[in-house]
């Protein structure tokens, strides 16, 4: 398998504050990553970093190229994180915008159809739900026809039927062998298409490996959540999830 990304001794701090310490790993042509962990660990941070928004210590190779070089910016798909509801165009609109910055771009029209988004074509993104403007950002990270997506937090504030939507067509792209990185607070809703599991705890990676060998290594995974309801995964999984909570606590036990 190709390496598409690699990083050694990665580090890095806001200030004086440090975030991200001797981070190590590889991510493979066609890999479907679960990145998981509890709110602050640093996910955000490590994504910023090898889009090339933020300057890492360490060693670090996106496509064979330093981080935040041009050529790698039709090959990364991210969701939009600024606040796109402050924008007054219309849906239809910001995606034939971003299409045409790019020369591998997919037809707007065809990804709003096949998102099933086509009836929010003519909406002003001030109009938007929370789970519709998710839901757009997602076509966006889509329309440059990129190799690697890079997803925050995808299904915040989608229900039930745009969630499994959601994971249907994360399917379908690593049918087409796309790579994909995705920040989750949920394994459940990931161990299906992931295959390794990426688990960040204060800035560091606390286990890299596959669902199964997760399974082997330790008795649970419990995450804690802000309505403070203990979450153990291995155990009973839950079968609707509450969308919009951030885990709060991440802690890895051993038989
Ligand atoms: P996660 O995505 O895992 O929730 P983040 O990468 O967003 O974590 O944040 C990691 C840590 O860095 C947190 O303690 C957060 O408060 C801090 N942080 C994030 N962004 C900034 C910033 N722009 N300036 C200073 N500290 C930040």
């Amino acid at each position: 398998m190709q390496t598409l990304i690699q990083a050694k001794q990665l580090s890095f701090s806001y200030g004086s504050k440090k975030v991200l310490t001797d981070i190590n790993f590889e991510i493979y042509s066609g890999e479907i990553i679960g990145l998981i962990g509890e709110n602050g660990a640093g996910k955000t941070t490590l994504l910023n970093i090898l889009l090339g928004s933020y300057k890492a210590d360490g060693q670090l190779h996106v496509f064979g190229r330093q981080p935040g070089n041009k050529l790698n910016k039709a090959l990364i798909g991210v969701m939009p994180q600024n606040d796109m509801r402050l924008q007054s165009v219309t849906v239809a609109d910001l995606l034939t915008e971003v299409a045409a910055c790019y020369e591998t771009s997919l037809n707007p029209k065809e990804v709003l159809r096949d998102l099933q988004l086509s009836d929010l074509a003519r909406m002003r993104l001030t109009r938007l739900s929370g789970g519709q403007l998710r839901r757009v950002s997602f076509a966006i990270a889509l329309i440059s026809n990129p190799e690697v997506l890079f997803l925050d937090e995808p299904t915040v504030g989608l229900d039930v039927n745009a969630r499994q939507d959601f994971w249907r067509r994360i399917a379908l792209l690593k049918q087409q062998g796309k790579t994909i990185v995705i920040i989750n607070h949920y394994l459940n809703e990931i161990e299906d298409v992931a295959d390794r599991i990426l688990i960040m705890k204060n800035g560091q990676f606390v286990f890299q490996g596959s669902l199964g060998q997760l399974q082997q290594n330790f008795r649970q995974v419990k995450m804690t959540f802000q309505t403070r309801l203990p979450f153990s995964h291995f155990q009973s999984l839950p079968a609707v999830i509450k969308s919009d909570q951030t885990a709060d606590s991440i802690q890895l036990v051993t038989t």
